[in-house]
């Protein structure tokens, strides 16, 4: 029947116009290009200005982040063999690994499989995949027992996790620069960073993830004045980086 042929047509161009669209985000997650529109991630840009559910740009915005991590898997899902569920699913395991090996091995799971079958394969292989082996100085150990006189005789595992909680749930949290201020020094006075903190990106508003941003370069003459440092977040500030190495490729 004629239907048949014509809606597996209709089917081809929606696939061909899909892969068109990653395409682009791949570019706009690249070079951060929604902090122009003053969004704070690529997830925020996919749902209020191009109309995607909540579903729909998580899904998008986990494979445009495993396309850029991975050549093979941009091959598999424009040839149709990593489904855009899928290459979701693997890009959450993936989290922030920048491990090729691990990334290849994700992706060859992931592909051509369900869904289903895919989550079943990562619940048995997931927790060896994900471990990972720590080699510490004796410098370090030294220093976990020092950390032990305070927390009580924990195993190095349990001390870390402490760290880590204790690192990962600091509110609003900037990042630190150690060291001391001094004249002539990229470093900003304590007292000038308080007096410019807003507790949000003076692009986008969002109000986690801050950085302190020379407005004008240190490396170009700026300086650590009130008037010369702002406050951005980290995706604001990689764009304004991107912009001024002259790296806007696509725009
Ligand atoms: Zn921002």
């Amino acid at each position: 029947m004629r239907i048949f042929s014509e809606i597996k047509e209709l089917v081809r161009v929606e696939k061909n116009f899909t892969q068109k669209v990653l395409r682009k985000l791949m570019v706009i997650e690249k070079e951060k290009l929604y902090c122009d529109l003053k969004y704070s991630s690529l997830y925020k840009y996919i749902v209020k200005e191009l109309g995607y559910s909540d579903a729909e740009a998580s899904i998008r915005v986990n494979a445009t982040r495993l396309m850029l991590k991975s050549e093979v898997a941009l091959t598999k899902i424009e040839s149709g063999e990593l489904t855009l569920t899928n290459a979701a699913c693997a890009n959450r395991i993936l989290q922030g690994s920048r491990d090729q090996q691990f990334i290849e091995d994700v992706v060859g799971k992931a592909s051509g499989c369900s869904t289903r079958e895919f989550k079943k394969i990562v619940s048995e292989d997931y927790q060896i995949e994900r471990r990972e082996t720590l080699v510490l100085s004796e410098f370090m150990l030294l220093k976990f027992d020092r950390l032990r006189k305070v927390y009580g005789d924990l195993s190095t595992h349990e001390l870390i996790q402490i760290l880590l909680e204790k690192e990962l749930s600091a509110p609003g949290k900037v990042q630190r620069v150690r060291k001391l201020s001094v004249k002539n020094s990229r470093f900003i006075p304590k007292g000038v960073k308080r007096e410019v903190y807003t507790g949000e990106c003076a692009n986008c508003g969002v109000r986690h993830g801050l950085e302190y941003d020379h407005k004008l370069k240190f490396s170009h003459g700026g300086d650590n004045s009130v008037g010369n440092i702002q406050i951005l977040c980290g995706a604001c500030n990689r764009r304004k980086e991107i912009v001024a190495r002259g790296m806007n490729l696509f725009c």
